[in-house]
């Protein structure tokens, strides 16, 4: 499965003449095996020892590439630092309110609600949609304990 993703995303960056330097594939590979929605700083730690060549603005720029191609989203959590999350798989996010946490869920569903969101958008607002990311918010699990909610 994420060879897979990985091998579709190379040739839609291919498509788009994009070229895939050693950085930009491995800072791929990252995102595809990695749920973790990273901040920069995280993507870079954890691939420092190993590539060649790489900064804190090397990781930025190549992600802020993938948002422009469309393989990559970019997420805020309300902790004021941007997150990033490979968006192969069309799905949405919850967050938690109290420590910021940001989860996937994949529901069957999904592609149709967000197609007719993207088409009411256009209809009622004269808009050409490029996009979307849906957030709910609340409180995960854990915090429910921690708060004693449950
Ligand atoms: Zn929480
Ligand atoms: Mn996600």
């Amino acid at each position: 499965m994420a060879n897979d993703d990985y091998q579709h995303a190379m040739a839609e960056l291919r498509d788009q003449k994009v070229r895939l330097t050693p950085q930009r594939k491995i800072i791929l590979q990252y995102l595809i095996s990695h749920h973790n929605h990273p901040s920069a700083e995280t993507v870079f730690s954890a691939l420092k020892d190993y590539v060649d060549n790489i900064s804190v603005a090397t990781v930025y720029n190549t992600l802020k590439l993938f948002v422009d191609h469309g393989l990559v989203i970019e997420l805020k959590n309300g902790d004021g630092s941007t997150h990033f999350d490979y968006f192969g798989h069309p799905h949405y996010h919850v967050v938690c309110d109290n420590c910021g946490k940001i989860t996937d869920v994949f529901d069957d569903q999904f592609a149709k609600i967000s197609q007719s969101l993207e088409q009411t958008t256009r209809d009622k607002s004269g808009y050409l949609v490029t996009g979307n990311h849906v957030e709910i918010h609340g409180i995960c699990p854990e915090c429910q304990h921690k708060l004693h909610l449950i």
